[in-house]
């Protein structure tokens, strides 16, 4: 723990980790240990606000973010980091939608509603089934045979039973 001088900016106060992460120190005592109580999202979409509370004097304060600088960490099943990338999930998304009437413009809409969401949590680090998650969801919404092909691929269907009973309730909701 350090302290400094207790500054009137918000926005002054974010500063860089040696990783290149941002982290948002508290004005009042200097803590980098926050939690978020509200995030809002900018009418532009292009900066988020959030209301955090310092871990250490419990006072509040307000911080604004670009959206495009807040790094998300995804943890994999086997519990390593990693960056999220748009890149692959949007192969899976492709690959689940091969020959399939689906526009790429409405896959690139989802991927960056996918991504603004990840970021407005303020979670720093996001558990990857959270993601396979929206993902199926989505493609539920946009294509039977999409979504089939994607959750066989990321549900792992243990036998053909599990993969049977997944289609039954998709049927079912026809
Ligand atoms: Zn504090």
């Amino acid at each position: 723990m350090y302290h400094e001088e207790i500054s009137t900016s918000d926005v002054d106060d974010e500063s860089e980790l040696e990783g290149g992460e941002k982290f948002m120190k508290c004005p009042f005592c200097g803590e980098i240990d926050n939690k978020v109580i509200d995030s809002r999202l900018s009418k532009d979409g292009n900066v988020i606000r959030r209301r955090r509370e310092c871990i250490v004097c419990s006072r509040r304060f307000t911080t604004y973010e670009n959206i495009e600088d807040i790094p998300v960490m995804i943890i994999k099943k086997d519990g390593r980091r990693e960056v999220f990338s748009r890149e692959k999930v949007r192969l899976g998304i492709q690959k689940a939608c091969q020959k399939r009437d689906i526009s790429i413009n409405v896959i690139e809409e989802f991927l960056d509603e996918l991504e603004r969401d990840l970021r407005e949590t303020g979670e720093k680090e996001i558990p990857s089934p959270k993601i396979g998650e929206k993902v199926m969801s989505k493609l539920h919404d946009l294509d039977d045979v999409a979504y089939v092909r994607f959750a066989s691929v990321y549900r792992e269907f243990k036998d053909v039973n599990d993969f049977v009973s997944e289609l039954k309730s998709l049927l079912s909701k026809h």
